[in-house]
């Protein structure tokens, strides 16, 4: 497969972006026009500087308000299109879009615009260069590719072509299946991008919220499949308008664009026959049983303390490595791995982040399989040396730092505990809690981050997003969004900051970017746990008695139970069917990072979105208390 990106989807001067665009391994690129005006170099120039960086430029654009225009407009706007020719050739490009015209004394007409295509196609071949139509959605006469292909029919020249981009057909809803119907050789170039689902007026959406496809909510599967079954085989190439990706980072929106390609192109020839784009071969999106386990790295005197945490919820020490310095503690099927080893990787994590989650097993059918996929989608493998009698666990670096492995049943892996670690055989004094398993893992970055994490989870894992919700935390919005399975054995929440003052954005800073600010332990009983709890020394966090007034008024419970929730700090929460969630928190471990403790009944199946807000003022407080230094 071919891909290309426009210099406009990214950050930089033109320099910049090329060299972001070849990294992330794209063939060409769309020159938007403004970019290379305010690039200070000639045609030529740009060309060449195109061109050594391996790239070609597979398409000039936008050419504005061209068709349908009265005369002296219509003659004015033909020599302006014999000007911008003349720079393609400078440049070294073929194709130049020409979006529907949007100018209100333009005439509109179908054969009236067919007529000016035909006349501008002759020109346009005199010189080898190709014209592609796009309408726009909002396009004056013409907003509909249905429309704009009519016209590129009736000009009937084979210099002139359709451009598709799926935001123009998505975002007015016009059911992408019409494409079918259209020639492929007729479709000149494809566009694609996606979107969040926002009413809005549909310029100010597509300038400002375009965003990667599989980041956002228009069906750009559906759309590239309709495109695949015209025979389509050209460039697939992101238009992207995105205030947030426009300061981000070069480098890594492309990245996540290139990555976005793959995916889409992937999802669409495993539905459509004989799609004539070779796609990447890779297995299937990965479907994850549940997390193996969860590593800290950390220090010897923070591993103690940390230690003491994990016993007061219950967690013994069950495993000794057999040559490093690294502890396996163990409860229901949850095992939590501390670091403490003084070179590797955790090393490494624990100087630049402290102590920290630095790594996550997740348990897969196949583990190489798994590692395969997420190449394929542009991650990195990880590796680091092995020690005698120690397993070769295969892993990919995640985001924000962090590494995941993957463990599986069908290979030595399965004994991975056994081979790697020794029994430890001196009693708890800790009491079990019931805990059985990790419910979800929250992971916290800068909010301009989300989307890149979002891909990067559900392109390489069979998962869906939930809707994004709004986290009220006193000192801003933290957006907050969960990936998962459908069987619910994988849960990733992500959490994305705006500012240093939200608790998210706290955690961020005092952690240099560490990823996991909390771990969510399950329970069957959450008031058997906490009583369990208890015993053990937890104390957990303080809730407000506000709080508990609010929850009898929005739910009318039984005394006994309001008493029973209130005696132990425990949120509770109520969908519309009836299912039940429990959430009891720990204090902070550190600057920021806490443990949760969750109870869900009746196919409950969010994450306690409204008790949000309570448990950041609750934990503001406590950190208040303990005198933290307030930013
Ligand atoms: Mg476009
Ligand atoms: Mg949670």
């Amino acid at each position: 497969m071919k891909t290309a990106i426009a210099t406009v989807s990214i950050s930089g001067d033109l320099k910049e972006k090329l060299a972001a665009i070849a990294a992330a391994g794209f063939d060409g690129v769309e020159i938007f026009e403004n970019d290379f005006l305010a690039y200070d170099a000639s045609p030529r120039e740009v060309g060449q500087m195109v061109r050594d960086h391996g790239l070609e430029i597979s398409l000039f654009q936008p050419f504005r308000d061209f068709e349908g225009m009265p005369e002296p407009q219509r003659t004015r706007a033909f020599d302006r299109a014999e000007r911008k020719f003349d720079l393609m050739q400078d440049l070294g490009t073929d194709l130049v879009l020409i979006c529907s015209n949007v100018s209100p004394i333009s005439l509109g007409g179908i054969d009236r615009a067919a007529d000016d295509f035909r006349a501008l196609g002759e020109r346009a071949a005199a010189r080898d260069i190709r014209i592609g139509y796009e309408a726009l959605c909002w396009g004056r006469h013409v907003n509909d590719h249905r429309d704009a292909w009519e016209i590129v029919r009736r000009a009937d020249h084979p210099n002139v072509g359709l451009i598709l981009d799926s935001f123009h057909t998505l975002a007015r809803k016009i059911d992408p299946e019409t494409i079918r119907s259209i020639p492929g050789n007729k479709i000149f170039f494809v566009q694609l991008a996606d979107a969040p689902q926002i009413s809005m007026d549909l310029l100010y959406w597509s300038r400002h919220f375009r965003n990667m496809p599989g980041e956002g909510d228009l069906d750009v599967t559906a759309f590239m499949r309709a495109v695949a079954a015209t025979g389509y085989d050209g460039m697939l190439s992101l238009e992207i308008f995105n205030d947030q990706f426009r300061s981000g980072s070069a480098r890594s929106i492309s990245a996540d664009g290139h990555r976005s390609l793959v995916y889409l192109m992937d999802q669409v020839s495993r539905v459509e026959p004989d799609v004539r784009i070779a796609v990447p071969d890779m297995p299937e999106r990965i479907s994850v049983n549940g997390i193996e386990f969860v590593e800290f790295a950390t220090s010897d005197a923070e591993a103690d303390s940390l230690g003491s945490v994990l016993q007061t919820l219950g967690f013994a020490k069950t495993g000794q490595h057999i040559s490093k310095k690294v502890e396996l503690w163990r409860q229901g099927d949850i095992n939590i791995v501390l670091n403490t080893e003084h070179e590797g990787f955790a090393h490494s994590s624990y100087v630049t982040h402290g102590t920290n989650v630095c790594d996550i097993g997740l348990k897969v059918e196949d583990a190489q399989a798994t590692v395969a996929r997420a190449k394929a989608l542009g991650a990195s493998p990880f590796e680091q040396a092995v020690g005698p009698g120690e397993l070769q666990i295969p892993a990919i670096r995640g985001l924000g730092g962090g590494v995941m492995h993957f463990v599986d049943r069908k290979s030595e892996l399965a004994k991975l505990w056994e081979v790697e670690f020794t029994p430890v055989t001196e009693g708890s004094s800790a009491e079990d809690a019931g805990l059985t398993r990790i419910d979800h893992v929250a992971e916290t970055m800068g909010y301009g981050e989300m989307l890149t994490w979002l891909l990067f989870y559900t392109s390489i894992f069979e998962t869906e997003k939930t809707p994004m919700v709004d986290v009220v935390d006193p000192a801003g919005l933290v957006r907050s969004q969960a990936v998962e399975n459908s069987e619910g054995t994988f849960r990733i929440t992500l959490n994305g900051a705006e500012n240093y003052k939200t608790l998210a954005g706290h955690f961020l800073m005092e952690n240099f970017g560490s990823a996991v600010q909390h771990l969510a332990f399950e329970t069957n009983d959450i008031f058997a746990s906490a009583a369990a709890l208890l015993k053990n020394g937890f104390k957990p966090l303080t809730i407000s008695p506000n709080y508990y007034e609010d929850l009898d008024a929005r739910f009318g419970l039984e005394e006994d139970f309001l008493d029973a929730v209130k005696s132990h700090g425990i949120l509770y929460d109520r969908d519309d069917q009836g299912g039940e969630y429990f959430q009891l928190y720990s204090p902070f471990f550190g600057e920021g990072f806490f443990f949760e403790i969750i109870e869900r009944r009746g196919g409950y199946s969010g994450y306690g979105a409204a008790n949000a807000q309570f448990r950041i003022a609750a934990q503001k407080r406590h950190m208040r208390a303990k005198g933290t230094p307030k930013r």
